[in-house]
């Protein structure tokens, strides 16, 4: 029989006494009987206050502890009900295990840092739980790591941007950090509100330190900039002004496709639905098969070429800062505005209504490969999201990935930040 240290040691256990192990036969697992150090006992599970015993709660409970070997493992303890002057009766706060969690803290982590690293296939498989199950242990592990740190300190550029998913029908707002990359904060709904409640949380003060906001021209986000953060210079965020003229582009394919279907010509046609990912990528990202069909279009196409080419200079010309960018932009409004496509000529107008927030983005040297790096992975993740009960589990993931909230996995030292 293995010592109680060993044991401790072994699942994962501080600030806790093992009473005994057993292996459970009808659940294939590992029991370990424990209880919480003296200290640890009678605490309220939220605010961790000392607090009067209340009742039994509703006896003893397991928690899913880090398999051990090939064997699932539990804890098994009491969970007595205490009364909390703040909180009222709750569940007394376990060491082993965050507030209302069925899965011990170390359970908890693997499942955030597998959720970050690798697949939802192999988070689930080697876990053994369900994705659902990953989403809430995201929510819960992202929601406490926040808590702990302020990363509000030192903003000065930001990012606001709405994120759709649910097929489009439900939004967030999320604020990215232009300077770190990260993603700062995100909430459920795309209003006034949710993004009034930002601003509260980072207080008068942090608001006058911020200098830019990169944003799209929604009503919402303007009347809250106005009265938070006057002074701060609105920015277009290049994310969007690209997805314009992908969009544009876009347009430009569906009509030469069509005209090729109804002209009959089916090589045509099937060559253009062939070229759809290898026209909306940045060339930079293209498989050399994505380079052919582009070659292609090149050779029979001139005009959807033409507006290909069109879309990736735009692209360029936010890889530039100050006057060598303002230049670019300038030569890219007057190709487009002379350029025959009714798509980018609709766009050239629109770029130049907005044309001072874009400007005000060259020169103040909002870097697009950041925005866009997060953007684009923000939207990878909402596929992800599918199957996640709420909005929390989504925000939870986000945070775990891009926010910089990711715990290291069990008895591994935590990465030095620098
Ligand atoms: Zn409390």
């Amino acid at each position: 029989m293995l010592g109680k240290k060993v044991w401790a040691r072994l699942l994962g256990v501080e600030k806790a006494v093992i009473e005994g192990v057993v292996y459970d036969e009808e659940a294939n697992a590992v029991v370990a009987s424990v209880r919480p150090a003296r200290g640890q006992r009678l605490r309220c599970g939220i605010c961790q206050r000392r607090c009067g015993r209340y009742d039994a709660g509703e006896g003893r409970r397991r928690w899913r502890t880090l398999d051990l070997g090939e064997l699932k493992a539990y804890l098994e303890a009491d969970a007595p009900r205490v009364s909390c002057p703040q909180h009222g009766v709750v569940v007394a706060h376990v060491p082993w295990a965050r507030h209302g969690a069925g899965h011990t803290r170390s359970f908890d982590d693997q499942v955030a840092w597998l959720a970050v690293h690798t697949s939802r296939t192999a988070v689930t498989e080697v876990m053994r739980i369900a994705w659902r199950t990953v989403g809430a242990i995201c929510a819960r592990v992202a929601a406490e790591r926040r808590a702990a740190v302020q990363p509000f300190a030192a903003l000065r550029r930001i990012g606001i941007d709405e994120i759709s998913y649910k097929r489009g029908h439900r939004y967030i707002t999320i604020v990215v950090d232009h300077d770190t990359g990260r993603l700062i904060w995100a909430r459920p709904g795309h209003d006034e509100p949710t993004l009034v409640a930002f601003f509260e949380l980072l207080g008068q003060e942090r608001c006058r330190r911020i200098a830019f906001v990169s944003c799209d021209q929604a009503e919402w986000i303007d009347r809250t900039l106005r009265r938070y953060c006057p002074r701060a210079i609105r920015c277009a965020d290049p994310f969007h002004v690209v997805r314009w003229a992908t969009d544009a582009l876009d347009e430009v394919r569906r009509q030469t496709w069509n005209a090729a279907r109804r002209s009959g010509l089916v090589r045509d046609a099937k060559q253009l639905k062939r070229a759809r990912y290898a026209l909306w990528k940045a060339a930079e990202n293209l498989t050399a098969r994505q380079r052919g069909h582009l070659a292609q279009i090149q050779r029979t196409n001139r005009t959807l070429y033409r507006a290909y080419l069109l879309k990736e200079q735009l692209r360029e010309v936010f890889r530039h800062r100050g006057t060598a960018a303002l230049r670019l932009l300038e030569a890219w409004l007057s190709w487009a505005r002379r350029c025959r496509i009714p798509s980018f000529i609709e766009l050239a107008k629109r770029i130049a209504r907005h044309r001072e927030q874009i400007e005000a983005t060259l020169v103040h040297g909002l870097s697009n490969a950041l925005v866009e790096s997060v953007n684009t992975r923000i939207r990878l993740l909402t596929r992800l999201a599918f199957g996640f009960r709420n909005p929390e589990a989504l925000i939870g993931l986000a945070m775990l990935k891009l926010g910089g909230y990711c715990p290291p996995l069990p008895g591994h030292p935590s990465p030095t930040h620098g």
